[in-house]
C-alpha cells in the first residue's frame, strides 16, 4: 500500500512512470499530493504583533524522494522569510540539496510561483537544481531553469 509521497515516489521511480506533458515531466500524483500538502500547512499564526507564521506552506521532494516541508515568516521590518527557505533549511539539515519538485501553497489553495529570491536560493544550494520542477499553477510546472534563465554567475 503506498501511504506515503516517498513511496509513490519510490513506486514511480522503481517502475520508471511518470507522465510526459510538453516540458513537464513529472508524476501528476506526486504534484497533487505536494500541492497538499504545502497547503496543510498554510495555516497563520501569529507569533506576536510583528510576527505572522505559516500564511504560506511550502512542500517539496528531492532526487532521493524524500520529502520537506516549511512555512513562510512574515515579521515587521522585512527580516521573514518565505516557505521554500523552511523546507530548504530542513532537506540541508538532512544532507540533501537536489530538489526535484517544489512547491508553496497559500492557505487558501493559491499555488505561489516562487519569488525571485527563493528562484536564486533553489539554484545557489544546488547548481543541479535548473533542472527541478517548480509547481506554478495547480496543473502547471516549469523547470527552474525557464524560470531562471540567465543565471548572474555566468559572468563572472
Ligand atoms: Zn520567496
Amino acid at each position: 500500500m503506498l501511504r506515503k509521497l516517498k513511496d509513490i515516489g519510490k513506486f514511480l521511480h522503481d517502475y520508471h512512470l511518470s507522465y510526459v506533458i510538453g516540458v513537464m515531466v513529472m508524476p501528476p500524483a506526486i504534484n497533487t499530493e505536494l500541492v497538499e500538502r504545502a497547503k496543510s500547512l498554510a495555516r497563520p499564526k501569529r507569533l506576536s504583533k510583528d510576527c505572522v507564521s505559516a500564511e504560506v506552506g511550502c512542500a517539496l521532494i528531492t532526487s532521493k524522494n524524500n520529502l520537506f516541508v516549511g512555512v513562510s515568516i512574515d515579521c515587521a521590518c522585512g527580516i521573514g522569510t518565505c516557505a521554500e527557505h523552511g523546507a530548504i533549511q530542513n532537506m540541508l539539515v538532512s544532507g540533501e540539496s537536489r530538489i526535484k519538485t517544489i512547491v508553496a501553497v497559500a492557505g487558501n489553495g493559491t499555488v505561489l510561483p516562487p519569488c525571485g529570491r527563493c528562484r536564486e536560493l533553489i539554484y545557489q544550494v544546488n547548481g543541479m537544481n535548473r533542472e527541478a520542477n517548480i509547481i506554478v499553477g495547480k496543473h502547471k510546472t516549469r523547470k527552474l531553469k525557464d524560470l531562471l534563465p540567465e543565471p548572474w554567475q555566468k559572468a563572472f
